[in-house]
């Protein structure tokens, strides 16, 4: 039985005042869940303050999601974050392949494949994002596309790799743009996805967890949540409001 996931990726918002705030009030209001395991994604900036707030008693079930990585270990690479930088603040999981970076920093399946790798070299858990552009679906080249976004990493890192991974499926149309899929165009994305892993290994097809990402709220999370497939949301925008993020876990839970 897969556990259900909700990630909260804050995107590049938040002072520290608003981190705390909202990593107080989704602790407090999520201490009673029983079922749905949380993961807030601050930005890197922020890992290291939300850690400290995560490993406080309050709010010791929440995980911590960071929003990228650099793919080597050190070096002379200004400006980027390493795995084992973060995997040292206790960082559970890392998005790699968000449409974001893969759109505004020219990520190529090759890099976020590479991105993938280090953070299961690190020990953490990579939500490894696949999606397809309006234009894309209206040629209805959907499934098409997340395949390819897929295989390049399983190409690289291997089927077995997906046994410490979480997929996303976040359309691009969707994302940010208050559309959300609806539970039959998801469910048949989560399927084509769990569908293609089964054919190299099945009992990994049955383990992974999908989430759908795009706009997922609370009037929506329920019903998106109890499909065959999908096993919780990334969620953006309503990531950033305590009420409706905790509305949308007990959605999951
Ligand atoms: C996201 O950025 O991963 C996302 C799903 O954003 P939103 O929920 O705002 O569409």
């Amino acid at each position: 039985m897969r556990q259900k996931l909700v990630v909260g990726n804050w995107k590049m918002h938040g002072s520290r005042t608003q981190v705390r705030q909202l990593i107080e009030s989704v602790a407090a209001s999520t201490a009673d869940l029983k079922k749905v395991e949380i993961a807030v994604g601050p930005t890197l900036l922020h890992i290291g303050f939300a850690a400290e707030l995560c490993t406080s008693e309050d709010a010791s079930h929440l995980k911590l999601a960071a929003q990228n990585l650099f793919t080597e270990p050190e070096g002379a690479f200004t400006g980027e974050v390493s795995a084992p930088m973060l995997a040292e603040y206790g960082v559970n999981y890392v998005i790699v392949g968000h449409s974001e970076r893969r759109e505004f920093f020219a990520e190529t399946d090759q890099v976020v494949a590479a991105k993938f790798k280090a953070t299961q070299a690190s020990g953490m858990i990579p939500i490894l994002c696949v999606g397809e552009s309006l234009s894309q679906r209206e040629a209805g080249t959907s499934a098409e596309v997340v395949l390819t976004q897929l295989n390049a990493v399983i190409q690289s890192a291997g089927i077995e790799a997906l046994q410490y991974a979480v997929l996303a499926y976040e359309p691009l149309w969707a994302i940010g743009t208050g559309k959300t899929a609806s539970k039959e165009q998801a469910q048949e994305i989560h399927h084509v996805l769990r569908e293609h892993i089964a054919k190299s290994n099945a009992t990994i097809a049955e383990d992974i967890r999908i989430l759908y990402g795009g706009s997922v709220k609370a009037a929506n999370a329920a019903e998106l949540f109890s499909q065959a497939d999908i096993d919780g949301g990334l969620v953006g925008g309503a990531s950033l409001k305590a009420e409706e993020f905790v509305s949308i876990c007990k959605s999951a839970d």
